[in-house]
């Protein structure tokens, strides 16, 4: 491996073979940092579709979807799937109706 000097962009030491700088301990790996930043912007992505949340019913038939009592996790998962069926139409409904309006 051939020796890398990096110049620490706050205190301007030149380090040699290092990530992070040797006096304040910043990172000055170009690369690394870009990783860095490239994972920082994901992850916010990540929390950001988390904090969308979905539909009230939707979270509540998640939720019960995993009861400890089967019969109940089938009732369940028999409502949740009829609920399913009621939004598909209900986006199809509105999607026509938006057609036919504009
Ligand atoms: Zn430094």
């Amino acid at each position: 491996m051939s020796d890398v000097y990096r110049k620490c962009p706050t205190c301007g030491l030149i380090n040699l073979n290092r990530d992070y700088c040797k006096h304040c301990g910043v990172l000055i790996n170009t690369n690394l940092r870009r990783q860095k930043e490239r994972a920082q912007r994901l992850n916010k992505k990540k929390t950001a579709a988390a904090a969308k949340k979905p539909h009230k019913i939707t979270l509540f038939f998640e939720k019960a979807k995993t009861h400890s009592n089967p019969i109940i996790r089938f009732i369940v998962l028999l409502f949740y799937s009829i609920w399913v069926v009621v939004v598909a139409i209900a986006s199809f409904l509105a999607l026509i109706i938006g057609y036919i309006t504009a």
